[in-house]
């Protein structure tokens, strides 16, 4: 199936006579005829569902179809963007290890890595996004035990080279994590291009709606984890009778791994009505991708004819330095986000967003409705000028999330501020 099929009709198939919609199974527990059934399960955690914390059968169905959607193998949701980057190291990294990341990431992972994880003493070394192979090799210890990278950065949309990223990491018998939370699979697959796990915030646009907050991880299948570094994967594990992923679980060592030590004991798993309404948005991705990606390249176009902006950066404009490497990885289009830098100070692009009518002011990104932020004076207010310049935030800067709206209305709303600045 392509991928709009595959969103509307991967992971649930309605029995005889059953329900057309997937059902909601907003429960807790799951009832069993006998103890030895209850046991049996619990020797196999695959086989049924046991207790919502750490399965559910909706939340299953929505699994499958994105892991359908990645050309994956198994996925495992979790409750946020920020648990899913968590767990994917932490199925990786115990205290003592360390591993790579580009350090063009989302400021949430940031400081997931650089501050907490340092706390459990495992070690984030970050490396530009634009390295060499040599450079990204450099920071290769032998305690790494993963590279990190963001398919398309927010805000600063920079496009990662996965295939060289890929590479590195296979060289040294490592995993690639990819957290492809703009693209989404309908507009990049990473696994197509070496990407061994790839994770989400589905609060984006997999969700798009701006309902809740969610994330999910993808296992690719793909990696080898008997190559001897990775002994977890190998070995008994002591807190689940025995259990040796690589040889009980070779379809997918990785996503049943983690359910079974860390969403076991952590328990950040959605309800069935999350996964419901997960479902709902995924049901109009692709539809959804197209029409972002194409309004946000008309308004993109727009907006660097106006001559107010220092920068229009959308990576799918031709005088973009990302142009060559997004028309690689996502043809089909780059998202609906701008980021746009104002001829001016800090003043100016509070002005240009506060004149806006029909964009909402919001901590949010990647919703159907128009959404915009100015980092400057939220998620990065506690720096000075000179700081948020050494960060890469221009103080001037906005990022503009393009909606569904009609494209002449999104517009029209920004010429109408833009007058008067
Ligand atoms: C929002 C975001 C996250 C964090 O996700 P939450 O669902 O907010 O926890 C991670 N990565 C990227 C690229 C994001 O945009």
């Amino acid at each position: 199936m392509k991928n709009e099929t595959k969103c509307l009709h991967s992971g649930y198939t309605p029995e005889n006579g059953g329900p057309r919609v997937m059902p909601i199974y907003q429960s807790t527990t799951f009832k069993f005829n006998s103890s030895d059934e209850i046991g049996e399960v619990f020797n196999d955690p695959t086989k049924a569902h046991i207790y919502t914390r750490f399965t559910n059968p909706t939340v299953d169905v929505v699994e499958k179809k994105i892991a359908e959607l990645e050309g994956g193998v198994a996925a495992m949701c979790t409750s946020s963007g920020q648990m899913a980057s968590l767990m994917a190291i932490l199925n990786l990294c115990s205290s003592g290890d360390s591993f790579v990341s580009s350090s063009s990431i989302y400021g949430g992972t940031v400081n997931l890595f650089a501050y907490t994880l340092k706390k459990l003493n495992i070690e984030c070394i970050f490396v530009d996004v634009d390295s060499t192979e040599e450079e990204i090799s450099a920071a290769i210890k032998p305690n790494t035990k993963a590279i990190f990278g963001e398919t398309l950065t927010n805000p600063s949309l920079q496009v990662l080279d996965i295939e060289k990223f890929a590479k590195v990491a296979h060289k040294n018998n490592i995993p690639l994590i990819v957290d492809n939370t703009f693209p989404t699979p309908i507009l990049c697959r990473p696994i197509e291009w070496g990407a061994d796990i790839v994770i989400h915030s589905t609060s984006k646009y997999m969700d798009g709606h701006a309902l809740q907050v969610g994330g999910v991880i993808v296992d690719s299948g793909k990696f080898d984890f008997t190559n001897g570094k990775f002994p977890e994967f190998t070995e008994p594990d002591e807190s689940y009778h025995g259990t040796v992923y690589t040889r009980d679980y070779s379809f997918a060592p990785y996503i049943i791994k983690a359910r079974m030590q860390l969403m076991r004991d952590f328990g950040a798993y959605p309800s069935g009505h999350s996964g419901f309404l997960l479902n709902l948005g995924l049901e109009t991705l692709a539809l959804r991708m197209e029409r972002y990606c194409k309004n946000a390249q008309t308004v993109a176009e727009h907006l660097e004819k106006t001559g107010k902006f220092v920068n229009v950066n959308y990576p799918g404009l031709k005088s973009n330095k990302y142009y060559n490497l997004a028309q690689k990885y996502m043809p089909d289009g780059q998202s609906g986000v701008i980021a746009l830098t104002l001829k001016g100070n800090k003043q100016t692009a509070v002005k240009f967003i506060d004149g806006l009518k029909l964009a909402s002011n919001e901590v949010h990104v990647a919703d159907i409705r128009t959404c915009v932020l100015h980092p400057a004076s939220s998620t990065h207010r506690q720096l000075t000028e000179e700081q948020l310049v050494n960060c890469g935030i221009n103080p001037a800067m906005v990022r503009f999330s393009v909606g569904l709206e009609n494209v002449d209305d999104i517009i029209d709303d920004i010429d109408n501020s833009l007058k008067n600045l």
